[in-house]
């Protein structure tokens, strides 16, 4: 089964800073360039015909509530074809659309969310479809079993309250060295902010939080991952602040090594049930 990547270049929720639009094409260039290959480290080629599915971008209204009907609309003619899916943003608002589209489908997901911010806000600046907003939309709908963070940075007082509210499990940066397995189950999508990593590592992003996580801790989160991944969303690279693509090479690497996940979770889920 193909893996379907799909662009959503929105960024209009943003607080401060628009790019994150930008950067689908800027991923993709980096995927296909040139300067490295479509080979994963557990030794897949992408770069086969049927490996990858590109699907294209979203065409998404400017306008918050406007795009949010477009982008559920969009995901759930996206997954009726059956791919296993990764959404390109984008800010990180499409999370909530993405999600509604992918609870009407799978039932108890867990979501696995990477970031250097909780986006729990109960609205910010008025807008409660900001980029800071989505999981707490996506929560108080009770659309998915479980919320997973990891690499929070940035917690106050508000958003401790929402945690707590909503029964948000974290592992805040501070307390990295003590993540061990979340014990994660099937169907998981993997909402991966690239805020979460240092800045030194990913310096194309609109929000620099320092003392983030490297590359490797990163991958070596995917690459732990053993249950069955229906989706992911790669948000918050905003090319605008990026230096010679480096963070659109992050992207890309983390594009594989999730594809890479997704492979290696839908083989077991074969295995089990005893197919080959
Ligand atoms: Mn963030
Ligand atoms: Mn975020």
């Amino acid at each position: 089964m193909s893996i379907a990547v799909l662009g959503i270049p929105f960024d209009a929720s943003s607080s401060y800073l628009r790019g994150a639009a930008q950067a689908p094409i800027a991923i993709r260039e980096a995927l296909r360039g040139g300067s490295s290959n479509m080979w994963t480290e557990d030794g897949v080629d992408l770069g086969q015909p049927a490996a990858l599915a590109d699907l294209g971008d979203l065409d998404v209204p400017e306008q918050p509530e406007a795009a949010t009907t477009a982008i559920e609309a969009g995901l759930r003619a996206t997954l009726d074809l059956g791919h296993p899916l990764i959404c390109v943003g984008g800010d990180h608002s499409i999370a909530y659309p993405i999600i509604r589209a992918f609870s009407s489908r799978f039932n108890r997901l867990t979501i696995l969310h990477f970031d250097a911010h909780p986006d729990l806000y109960d609205e910010l600046d008025g807008n409660r479809l900001s980029h800071a907003c989505p999981f707490a939309r996506i929560m108080e709908e009770g659309l998915v079993r479980r919320l997973v963070q990891v690499g929070i940075r940035t917690l106050n007082g508000h958003q401790r309250d929402q945690a707590e509210r909503f029964g948000v499990e974290m592992v805040t940066m501070q307390n990295i060295a003590k993540l061990h397995n979340p014990r994660l189950e099937g169907p998981l999508y993997v909402s991966l902010d690239l805020d979460v990593l240092d800045p030194a590592f990913a310096p194309g992003v609109s929000h620099y939080e320092p003392g983030g996580m490297s590359v490797r801790e990163l991958l070596t989160c995917i690459q732990s991952i053993h249950c069955h991944i229906v989706g992911a969303d790669i948000v918050e690279y905003n090319p605008t602040r990026d230096r010679h693509a480096q963070t659109a090479m992050v992207a890309a690497k983390v594009l594989k090594e999730i594809a890479a996940a997704m492979r290696r979770c839908e083989k077991l889920a074969a295995g089990d049930s005893g197919r080959s």
